[in-house]
């Protein structure tokens, strides 16, 4: 049988380059014992817990017959090729170094489909084997858990040095400059006074956003990112309270089990107010009168349901998908009189945006009605069912994580004082630096030297004394009650007779629209249903898409 064995090692200890070399030799051994003849050996480099470059990894997807897709929203999917494998069977030695995020299963899915099989070596897990979606999820939330617990602790530090008044832009705002020497943002006055001047055009001049984006563009004028301006640009930029000098963290959060948006906003009372920690570009008035026009631009249907300015976004947004060019259909509305009923009845129609808009394409249009009641009467069935299925599931899976909470619970003691130690260690060290060298009559250069051990070991100290911070009982049991919260949700989601078009809504990742043909039109839904998984990958949010486990069946509609 041929082969194929993947292998990855951090960059980020010395020692572990030559690894790899063993680990290179340690299966040409195994294969031979095992009779297996090696196609090639994929290895990787990269810095562990991110999401570093992985060539190998997908050269030898491909390899598989498996493509790789980058989407346009940076998201990765897989897409089986009309290739032969070149191999029957990926050996790894286990699952954190094959795939650290959800994308795994998706991989395993594809993988399957062409015929190949995975061996992980270590928990002696072929995906042959029946259950082995159930059995990778288990050994994912092992593998996973160290790199959980190290970026929950690397973002509560964020939040307890904002809360002291630190703050840091990933994007510097438009408007502002960062100030390297000061650590801290100034304004950049060309830049503020265009800020000052949209918000004049918006609350003095009656202008819209679309007009001031477009006034912008005609001068030339360039977004941070060095983009053209559009409304959403010029909206966001009108809604941001930085510019009265506010900043607000902890205010999103990862999605919630139940829903496929990428970022969820806190409650309120949950977010850290920061009162001036930037210089204030427009006064305080100016700015509630921009939230006061904005707020009156927004209509409300007769539904509830927001429309006009503020979300413009229609229930399908970004979710419906061409069969064909691959573009989202946006939402199109007809008004139509209807005599009998002597009313104007406003009707809703989904169209591919190539065909609309540019006429390269030629998908026919969708009703919503048609959608709305395909997919209650398919959730209804289908996903009800698909809940009840993996109800004994679900529940291990919480199970499991409680128990790991327990055990951090525990230890938290013990960790903040193997901390406190390690600091203390430190401490004595560097007073023994001081007292030997410092105070004595050394050379330039020796002093030198000390002096930048000094600093080196104060900056371990301080990192030590963060960590410290992180090792907190309240911030583990919020923890405990979100889990809680969501497992509660899940379950109450299992013993539903009925789910109302916003939940299935928030469940559903995409929907794939087909060609009308004789026999009718096929959808192919995609759905992101709640699961406890989500809690194993939350710490790839920021850099990777993470989905929850879909689920996708094709539906034929008449
Ligand atoms: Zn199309």
């Amino acid at each position: 049988m041929k082969v194929a064995i993947y292998t990855r090692v951090s960059t980020d200890h010395e020692d572990q380059l030559s690894s790899l070399k063993h680990q290179e030799e340690y299966y040409i051994e195994y294969c031979h014992k095992k009779g297996y003849e090696i196609y090639k050996i994929y290895a990787d480099e990269g810095l562990s817990g991110t999401s570093a470059k992985r060539e190998k990894f997908l050269e030898m997807l491909h390899d598989a017959g498996v493509d790789a897709i980058i989407k346009k929203n940076g998201r990765i999917e897989f897409e089986l090729s009309d290739r032969k494998p070149k191999f029957e069977m990926i050996i790894t030695k286990d699952v954190s170094r094959f795939a650290r995020n959800i994308n795994a299963i998706e991989i395993v899915r594809a993988l399957k489909r062409k015929g190949v099989y995975i061996f992980f070596e270590n928990a002696d897990l072929s995906t042959k084997m029946n259950d082995w979606e159930f059995r990778l999820g288990l050994f994912l939330l092992f593998s996973q858990q160290e790199s959980i617990d190290r970026s929950k602790k690397v973002r509560f530090g964020k939040l307890q040095r904002a809360k002291k008044g630190h703050y840091k832009m990933s994007v510097v705002l438009f408007g502002y400059e960062y100030d390297k020497q000061n650590d801290k943002y100034v304004v950049n006055e060309e830049e503020a006074a265009i800020v000052r001047e949209i918000f004049d055009m918006y609350t003095n001049q009656n202008k819209g956003t679309k007009i001031i984006a477009k006034e912008l563009n005609q001068r030339g004028i360039k977004t941070r990112r060095g983009k053209k301006w559009d409304g959403e640009a010029v909206k966001r930029l009108l809604t941001n309270e930085k510019y009265i000098g506010k900043v607000i963290v902890h205010r999103y959060t990862k999605p919630d089990v139940m829903s496929s948006a990428r970022y969820i906003e806190r409650d309120p009372s949950e977010w850290v107010i920061l009162e001036n920690a930037i210089p204030a570009i427009i006064d305080e008035e100016t700015w509630k009168k921009a939230q006061e026009i904005m707020e009156s631009r927004v209509q409300f249907s007769k539904t509830g349901r927001k429309v006009g300015a503020k979300t413009g976004e229609s229930d399908f947004y970004k979710k419906l998908i061409c069969a064909k060019c691959g573009a989202y259909f946006t939402r199109v509305s007809t008004t139509k009189m209807r005599k009998k009923l002597n009313a104007v009845i406003k009707e809703y129609n989904y169209f591919c945006r190539n065909r609309r808009i540019y006429g390269t394409c030629d998908m026919k249009g969708i009703s919503h009605n048609t959608l709305e009641r395909e997919i209650m009467n398919f959730v209804q069935s289908k996903i009800l069912h698909e809940m009840i299925k993996k109800k004994d599931y679900e529940k291990q899976m919480y199970e499991m994580l409680m128990n790991i909470q327990k055990r951090k619970m525990e230890s938290v003691e013990k960790e903040r004082e193997k901390i406190q130690n390690e600091i203390n260690e430190i401490g004595a060290q560097i007073d023994k630096l001081y007292d030997t060298f410092l105070t004595n009559e050394n050379s330039q250069l020796l002093l030198e030297a000390t002096q930048r051990k000094i600093e080196q070991l104060e900056r371990k100290r301080k990192k030590l004394e963060r960590e410290k911070m992180k090792y907190d009982m309240s911030y583990i049991e919020e923890e405990n009650q979100q889990i809680q919260r969501s497992y509660q949700k899940i379950q109450e989601y299992a013993e539903k007779e009925r789910y109302t078009f916003e939940e299935i809504l928030a469940m559903i990742q995409k929907i794939v629209v087909y060609e009308e043909t004789e026999e009718g039109r096929e959808l192919e839904f995609y759905f992101n249903l709640p699961t406890m998984l989500a809690y194993i990958f939350e710490d790839e949010i920021e850099d990777v898409e993470t989905e929850i486990i879909p689920h996708s069946w094709k539906i034929q509609i008449k």
